[in-house]
């Protein structure tokens, strides 16, 4: 059936049937920026032939966003429709699923008073936190998917016009999606079967110590909480229906026990924070706390990230990434953590994440902290993966197995 689709519609295909997993007589609500209507609209039909309900279509115009950042008055700034956000909440409640678009422009706030764009952004919080729970709490089927914009593809691509830009990330996003293969939701299948199969194997094992090694000084020991559990992208919903949040996702991850990291890590790629970059960083660590840390560039982004709070020193995510996997082998920065998140092996600091203990969503501030995980207002992903980092497990009983053998799995 894929005969004769472009690579928009496979790219549809993918989030819907993939991503979102629509099930027939599902609302989808899909929200979206007004440049991204080409994809939308391919969406919109998938879904229908999918069996929708009804679409409900929330377009963004950014330069309207803008202009109201820049001039409303500060009453306008704090104001969201009540009975919109009642709205989103009832459609959650009735089984909505949710898509959003996400297509970055990272010029697009440039002069604009940041107390104002925060103001508006914590307003629209606030007002949508009903209906963002069902989100987070994995209540409802929800995905995002990214689409060019012309400010990101110009980022990416400094060196080309705009159309040849355009044109350049499209590619790219074909690629790292896995839409430029000939059956693109079969492979998805495989893919996401991949991941599910090496998240079995690491808790099956139940390791409680992971070491890692490469040539570019990286050696480190790790310990896991006793209610860890290893992940993937790929969830249940509490309708019951499996979904993959992410369009693309490539890490298998967990989190790491407070106190316990040992050794050195060396970035692998540059970290880009808010527009800044730090690059060719170290961080050594004693009992998990980072106690001395280089970089060639950043130095100081380095040390204001690590100066957050007590928490920021440690680290709160642990995620595996195969070095031969399609965003890593774009060579790329796409300075967009859906994206660089998932280019290789990486580790967080700062907050850990309570889905990755067992029980973890319910269970209290404190509770968390007893079990270990560790707690910060940051988790900032950066990427350590190489193509010869090798990875071993250890279990309680001592036994140690390869996880990892030069930079891919080794099970
Ligand atoms: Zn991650």
């Amino acid at each position: 059936m894929n005969n004769g689709m472009t690579r928009l519609e496979k790219y549809a295909d993918i989030t819907v049937e993939i991503g979102l997993n629509l099930q027939k007589g599902q609302t989808l609500i899909i929200d979206a920026p007004i440049h991204a209507s080409e994809f939308v609209q391919q969406v919109v039909k998938v879904a229908y032939d999918r069996g929708a309900k009804v679409v409900m279509v929330e377009y963004t115009d950014e330069q309207v966003l803008r202009t109201k950042y820049e001039k409303a008055p500060e009453e306008g700034l704090k104001y969201y429709p009540e009975w919109k956000a009642k709205g989103y909440e009832k459609m959650a409640e009735d089984g909505a699923a949710l898509l959003q678009v996400f297509s970055p422009n990272p010029n697009l706030l440039k002069d604009v008073d940041p107390e104002r764009v925060s103001m508006a952004q914590k307003a629209i919080a606030e007002a949508l936190r009903p209906f963002k729970s069902y989100q987070i709490s994995g209540r409802m089927n929800w995905c995002i998917a990214a689409v060019p914009s012309k400010e990101w593809a110009k980022q990416v691509f400094p060196d080309h016009s705009e159309e040849e830009s355009m044109q350049m990330l499209w590619e790219q996003i074909f690629d790292v999606t896995r839409t430029n293969t000939e059956y693109p939701v079969q492979t998805w299948k495989d893919h996401v079967e991949t991941m599910n199969r090496s998240v079995r194997f690491l808790n099956d094992h139940n390791f409680n110590k992971l070491h890692y090694r490469s040539k570019n000084g990286t050696r480190f020991s790790v310990e896991l909480p006793p209610l860890h559990k290893w992940m993937c992208a790929n969830f249940t919903s509490e309708t019951g229906i499996s979904y993959v949040p992410n369009i693309p996702t490539e890490e298998v991850f967990t989190v790491p026990k407070k106190g316990s990291v040992n050794g050195v890590i060396h970035s692998s790629m540059p970290l880009n924070y808010n527009g800044y970059f730090i690059s060719g960083f170290s961080l050594t660590f004693e009992e998990g706390k980072v106690v001395d840390y280089s970089a060639e560039k950043g130095y100081e982004v380095l040390k204001s990230i690590l100066e957050t709070d007590e928490g920021a020193k440690y680290l709160g995510e642990i995620a595996l990434v195969p070095h031969n996997s399609p965003i890593s082998n774009s060579e790329l920065v796409f300075y967009n953590t859906l994206y660089d998140e998932n280019a290789s092996c990486h580790v967080a600091l700062g907050e850990g994440l309570p889905i990755a203990l067992e029980d973890g969503p319910e269970m209290s501030r404190e509770k968390l902290a007893e079990m270990e995980l560790n707690e910060s207002l940051i988790h900032v992903d950066f990427m350590i993966g190489t193509a010869d980092l090798d990875i071993d497990g250890e279990t309680a009983s001592g036994e140690v197995v390869p996880i990892f053998r030069n930079g891919n799995w080794a099970f």
